[in-house]
């Protein structure tokens, strides 16, 4: 099969399309003859090399697949070879007490599947393996592309939105990267809880996407004061929620959006991870940090439904092939990304 790889860590020109051994499904898994893939930011820390973290080399990034069953392994009971199926990245042991308390994440086996798994173990493919209990079945209303842009960024925004920020009618939600993969994804859950999505993004053709998907409020952070805008805008309250990944740049300016007793949740630093912090304002303020990663499969089915009825939907700015994977990463690391990206691997 096609597939592409990198042998070591570097820039795009690292990646290379090439040919390597289907893999074969093992005890419960199965494999998938990938029709679509999406890319994340993850395969950009995976393909430069992130400090305190191994990426297993040769490697195959690609955490979100949409496909057809190829092959079943033995014990597979909930999936059938002609299925059409999404996947849930998240891999642990499903056993221990942190799997079966719904803290997948906390397994010590946990991990996210086309980033930290490998050799060769991911869904930028034109097949992939991975455990039976990862996969779903792929929404009916929605194409390949579609399907495959989904499942990692609107389970991380469902976890941080709704399980870990508790997110209620009426609240101010700042959306930083509010055109991006989690971007859109936030302010549609926003919206549909009935809070007022604030969308901060680069440029007008972005804020005007985000209005369309149901930010009440935009501001573009290349021409406009973001603390001021977000001061204008509550009224002088600030934000309930920060919703927040972007990092150093971004952190000083979200603390001081945020009002007194909020909740700042993150689940990224893509502009660097030692951001400043004046740890006066958290017992002054009462503010709440939040971290969070990933979500829990309930957590991904529960948010499915709402792709489903069509009240989330997917947003597919760019459809590359397989082979152009690497300019699909330059277009998300220049921040032109609209939406999410799909490869297909025809
Ligand atoms: P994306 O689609 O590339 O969108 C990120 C957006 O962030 C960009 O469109 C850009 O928007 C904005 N941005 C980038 N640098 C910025 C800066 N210095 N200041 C302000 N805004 C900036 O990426 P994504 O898929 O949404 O992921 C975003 C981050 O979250 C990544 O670091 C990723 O690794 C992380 N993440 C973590 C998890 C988890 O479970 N822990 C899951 C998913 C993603 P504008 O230029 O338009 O403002």
């Amino acid at each position: 099969m096609k597939a592409v790889i990198f042998e070591q860590n570097g820039g795009p020109e690292v990646l290379q399309y090439k040919e390597t051994p289907q893999p074969k499904a093992g005890h419960n898994e199965v494999v998938i003859q990938v029709k679509a893939s999406a890319c994340n930011y993850n395969d950009i820390w995976a393909r430069r090399g992130l400090p305190g973290m191994e990426i297993i080399l040769p490697h195959i990034s690609g955490s979100d697949v949409s496909g057809v069953v190829a092959e079943i392994g033995p014990g597979v009971h909930n999936v059938k070879v002609g299925d059409e199926v999404i996947v849930h990245c998240g891999l642990s042991c499903r056993e221990c007490e942190a799997c079966t308390a719904g803290n997948e994440f906390f397994c010590k086996d946990f991990k996210i599947w086309g980033f930290q798994t490998g050799p060769l173990d991911g869904g930028h493919a034109e097949y992939c393996k991975l455990p039976a209990v990862n996969v779903l079945p792929k929404p009916k209303n929605l194409s390949h592309e579609e399907a495959a842009s989904i499942s990692l960024v609107l389970v991380t925004v469902w976890r941080m939105l709704v399980t870990r920020a508790k997110i209620r009618a009426g609240d101010f939600v700042l959306i930083w990267g509010a055109a991006g993969g989690l971007g859109i994804m936030a302010i549609q859950v926003a919206k549909l809880f009935n809070a007022r999505a604030i969308a901060v993004a680069s440029g007008d053709d972005k804020l005007k996407m985000c209005q369309e998907l149901g930010a009440e409020f935009v501001i573009n952070r290349s021409k406009q004061d973001v603390f001021k805008e977000v001061r204008k805008f509550t009224n002088g309250k600030r934000a309930d929620i920060v919703f927040e990944h972007t990092g150093a740049d971004t952190w000083p300016i979200s603390m001081q959006c945020l009002k007194w007793g909020g909740t700042i949740v993150v689940c990224g630093a893509t502009s660097g991870f030692d951001a400043h912090m004046d740890i006066r304002l958290l017992w002054n303020k009462q503010q709440n940090y939040l971290g969070s990663h990933l979500g829990n499969k309930a957590e991904l089915v529960d948010a499915m439904r709402f792709i489903e009825s069509g009240q989330i939907k997917p947003v597919v700015g760019k459809v590359l092939p397989l082979k152009e994977l690497g300019r699909a990463q330059e277009i998300m690391e220049r921040n032109e990304v609209m939406g999410k990206i799909a490869i297909n691997p025809a």
